[in-house]
């Protein structure tokens, strides 16, 4: 099979070796002449998975002691209903700051269980998108919490500024850049991210929660969402989704192989570069972030002509470039780059994108 370079957003490209380990071991694994998905959550083998895969993203993020790790179902989406039933407590409202598609649809989410406020932090500087300063979040002194998306996968667009409201429980919606870079853990009440971008196979969710936040939740809160009892079951409170936990651990490990966040973090910023900069340097692709809250992760860009799009597409599907195509909200391209993306993919998505304007241009 020739070699192929998987932009999708997610379910996204998973690193090569461990799809590879994956394989080797999958009818027999660890010597049980069974796979990891036929034995029980409960088994020793499996609970060496659980407690080494723990350690592991413990040690990649620099976890601090009083945060709970939980591994959940029900995608990130889960979360925008789990969030405000687990945190709200006696309070009725929550500050939702709008950034972008998801952002907005977890304040939408919000809506069936409390009383959230919108703030809207983006406006158009010399034609392009950008986010206010943190400073300038007019946020309310009657939230129960400060929720946010760092990085908007369909928009492109991040807020890079690290939050520091004081005693505000900031919720960070982190499921396009967890693991993209190093990250301080510290500053958020809650973190969570669906698994498919950079951690592992759909199915899994990963929450991270700062322990003092834990035995808030309403009554009405169903028990597979609550923190607490999933933090009280070593999030075995149901069956887990193996499978995406076992790959999520070897995916950990290469994490750690490669060199950790700080690498992960450099590799992301040069491979988000070159991509930028050929945009940049040509008149014929557009990208309508303000740089500094473009995306390292999810690079949009639309083809002055657009007539050209559906042409770019095909091409570039031929040439072994796959799931170029924008979200259909925006239209256009998008790149997705996580820690599974080389270089060398971004540099063949360059070298066609180049070669596209001398054919076209
Ligand atoms: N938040 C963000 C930032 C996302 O990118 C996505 C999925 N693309 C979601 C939430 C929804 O995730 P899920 O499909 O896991 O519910």
């Amino acid at each position: 099979m020739n070699k192929v370079f998987n932009f999708s957003s997610g379910p996204a490209m998973l690193p090569a070796e461990v799809l590879s380990q994956a394989q080797q071991e999958l009818c027999n694994w660890h010597g049980l002449g069974t796979s990891v998905m036929e034995i029980s959550h409960r088994s020793k083998e499996f609970l060496e998975v659980v407690q080494t895969s723990e350690r592991d993203l413990r040690e990649l993020l620099n976890i601090p002691k009083n945060y709970k790790v939980l591994f959940c179902h029900g995608g990130a989406r889960a979360q925008f209903a789990a969030v405000p039933m687990n945190l709200l407590g006696n309070h009725v409202r929550a500050d939702y700051i709008d950034g972008g598609y998801w952002s907005h649809s977890a304040f939408t989410e919000a809506q069936k269980y409390c009383n959230p406020r919108i703030i809207n932090v983006t406006y158009e500087r010399d034609g392009l998108l950008a986010i206010k300063p943190m400073c300038e979040w007019a946020l309310s002194s009657d939230s129960a919490y400060v929720h946010y998306c760092p990085n908007e996968t369909i928009d492109g667009l991040a807020i890079d500024e690290l939050p520091d409201f004081g005693e505000r429980i900031v919720v960070a919606d982190f499921s396009s850049t967890i693991l993209s870079n190093s990250l301080e853990v510290s500053r958020f009440g809650v973190i969570y991210a669906g698994a498919q971008k950079n951690i592992g196979p759909a199915g899994l969710t990963l929450v991270i929660v700062r322990e003092d936040l834990l035995g808030n939740a309403s009554k009405a809160l169903p028990s597979i969402l609550d923190y607490s009892v999933l933090a009280k079951n070593d999030s075995m409170f149901n069956t887990p989704p193996t499978f995406a936990w076992y790959l999520s651990g070897l995916v950990f490990k290469w994490l750690k192989k490669q060199g950790g966040l700080e690498e992960m973090g450099k590799r992301n910023q040069a491979k988000a570069a070159l991509l930028y900069r050929t945009i940049d340097e040509s008149d014929f692709y557009q990208n309508t972030i303000a740089t500094s809250n473009r995306s390292r992760v999810n690079v949009p860009f639309k083809l002055e002509n657009n007539k050209l799009e559906a042409l770019f597409l095909q091409q570039s599907q031929t040439a072994g470039l796959y799931a170029l195509k924008g979200h259909r909200l925006v239209g256009g391209m998008r790149a997705s780059l996580y820690n599974a993306m080389p270089l060398e993919g971004v540099q063949t998505l360059v070298d066609f994108m180049l070669e596209f304007i001398r054919c076209y241009g």
